[in-house]
């Protein structure tokens, strides 16, 4: 039944008997069906939604599993995604690299155990288990083909080695991997082409076909085998966050793939009829510099609180231990003075901390140099530098008597290696002497936990919890891997490994 021949029968059959009775299911169904093109513009085996890290991974496996591979996207480049701008720190297990390191020991389910945990036992465990367990898998690959130097390193949340950084600390790494990897295989990607519509063969349960384009520009494209939906997340821009998690609106720094909106998901409820789980989680990093709207960079305050900086808030006060997992630490700014907080460090502190990591590393991703972080140190609107606390209180805010009666507290937990405050047993140093330095952070919106349901195989499940036929999704568009709260490395592992996976489910491929 089409949409055309649904309004005037199904309607007038509905008014002849009971109204309310029969209208609710033909409603349903027809809102999940619709018309088959006449003629398909493009035939193909496998339709890649998508050129970030999960879509490309797909489509170069899709290939080279000996299908004929389309790529759209909405975007412009693969450098224009949530892949490049990412820190380049990918958690994976059963790497190459990970099994030669002595402290490499791991294995699958400790990994997923780790990731249920750190996000409050809100995960799915079929998109987590079809990560860890092919997580190496996907590293390894993407080492085979060309990676820029990395190495392993501790990572808060992850109880074993498994956080593979690019020493660049840059996602771009992974996407020069995968544009040429895919211009060797000689697939084109049809940039500012982004998904209208689904073709579901609502009979046979089954995504048959998209149509993509924008304004009068538009292709049907027949999938034979399937598509893979890899669109990425809702962080492209401030209207897209908060329309999505009003938690957040209005509050903070939003940085995403700005082709990003979510758009995608709305079409596969539209026309396929599958809901979206999750949405209303998002990895807010409690490191966001706000320099202008909801623009601005990042802060790895955790280098500096590890070489014995202190988080305090506007009162002078700390509020939670230093050594929390970073996406909890987002949830307690709520109740904090003007929802931000402060990294506080004095020269010794600072010192230590720039003998371990370079400036341009520590403050001001992605975008600032060196130079920039010095010029707003001189600036003194986000970040201060004094050689006094009472300057330092006076030039940004915060109040002196509760930094002088929260130093005190402090200097003593050092020496006694008590924290009456937050536990912790760890600290080293006492914060004495100026010049002091001075961070102020809010949270910064980048990667969103919510979208489609999936098997451990990477197929979309559709409204009755059935995976649908030729339907599968990858990266940050797969609902419920990180639950309540992200933990570091997973998201970009997570697309990695999805897109490597589906790329081959897609083509019929099952697990020896
Ligand atoms: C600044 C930043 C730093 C990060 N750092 C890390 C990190 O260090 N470690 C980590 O694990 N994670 C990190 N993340 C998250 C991680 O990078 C992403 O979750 C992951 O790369 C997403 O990959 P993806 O392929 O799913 O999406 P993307 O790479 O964003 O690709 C999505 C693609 O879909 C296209 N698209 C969107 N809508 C449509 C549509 N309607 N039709 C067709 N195409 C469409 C887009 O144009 C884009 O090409 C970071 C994210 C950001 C923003």
């Amino acid at each position: 039944m089409t949409l055309k021949n649904f309004s005037r029968r199904s309607f007038l059959g509905a008014a002849a008997a009971s109204a309310a009775a029969a209208a609710a299911p033909l409603a349903h169904a027809a809102s999940r069906q619709n018309e088959l093109p006449a003629k398909w513009d493009i035939e193909t085996d496998v339709v890649v939604l998508g050129c970030g890290g999960a879509g490309l991974m797909a489509a170069c496996q899709a290939f080279d599993r000996g299908a004929k591979v389309e790529i759209f996207d909405k975007g412009l480049s693969p450098y224009h995604t949530g892949t490049n701008l990412c820190g380049g720190l990918f958690t994976a297990c059963g790497s190459r690299m990970q099994k030669a390191d002595p402290k490499g020991k791991d294995d699958w389910k400790a990994f997923a155990d780790d990731i249920i945990a750190y996000g409050e036992h809100q995960s799915l465990k079929e998109p987590v288990y079809g990560f860890t367990k092919h997580s190496g898998e996907a590293f390894d690959w993407l080492e085979d083909h060309g990676l820029a130097p990395h190495h392993l390193e501790p990572y808060a949340g992850h109880s074993n080695l498994r956080a593979h950084r690019q020493d660049s600390f840059k996602g771009r790494d992974y996407i020069d991997v995968l544009v040429k990897e895919i211009a060797a295989r000689k697939l084109e990607i049809h940039h500012g082409c982004g998904l209208t519509k689904f073709f579901f063969d609502e009979k046979a349960n089954r995504v048959v076909g998209v149509e993509c384009g924008s304004g009068d520009k538009k292709v049907t494209c027949r999938a034979r085998m399937g598509v893979v939906m890899a669109t990425g997340g809702i962080t492209g821009s401030p209207e897209s966050l908060d329309r999505w998690v009003p938690s957040v609106a209005g509050k903070g720094v939003v940085i995403g793939g700005p082709s990003n909106t979510g758009e995608a998901m709305m079409i596969a409820v539209r026309d396929v009829g599958t809901p979206l789980s999750h949405m209303q989680y998002i990895a807010s990093y409690p490191c966001g510099i706000v320099t202008h709207g909801r623009n601005g960079p990042y802060c790895r305050w955790w280098f500096i609180s590890g070489q014995g900086g202190i988080l305090i808030n506007k009162n002078g006060k700390r509020f939670i231990t230093e050594r929390e997992g970073i996406c909890h630490v987002t949830p307690k700014l709520a109740s904090n003075p003007d929802g931000c907080h402060y990294i506080l460090a004095d020269e010794a502190t600072w010192q230590r901390t720039l003998s371990k990591i370079k400036l341009s590393a520590l403050v001001g991703l992605p975008s600032w140099t060196e130079e920039r972080v010095l010029a707003e140190f001189e600036k003194g609107e986000n970040l201060w530098k004094c050689d006094t606390i009472e300057e330092l209180c006076e030039k940004s805010g915060v109040n002196l008597e509760g930094l002088k009666e929260q130093l005190k507290v402090w200097n003593e937990a050092v020496e006694t290696k008590v924290d009456n405050q937050f536990g912790r047993t760890d600290q080293e140093w006492k914060l004495e002497q100026g010049p002091w330095r001075m961070i102020r952070m809010f949270p910064w919106n980048n990667l969103s936990c919510g979208g489609l349901r999936v098997t451990e195989e990477f197929q979309v499940l559709g409204w009755d919890m059935k995976p649908i036929e030729g339907f599968y999704a990858a990266g940050e568009t797969v609902a419920g891997v990180h639950g309540a709260f992200y933990c570091g490395g997973n998201a970009c592992g997570f697309a990695h490994t999805s897109g490597f996976m589906a790329g081959r489910y897609v083509t019929g491929y099952k697990e020896a």
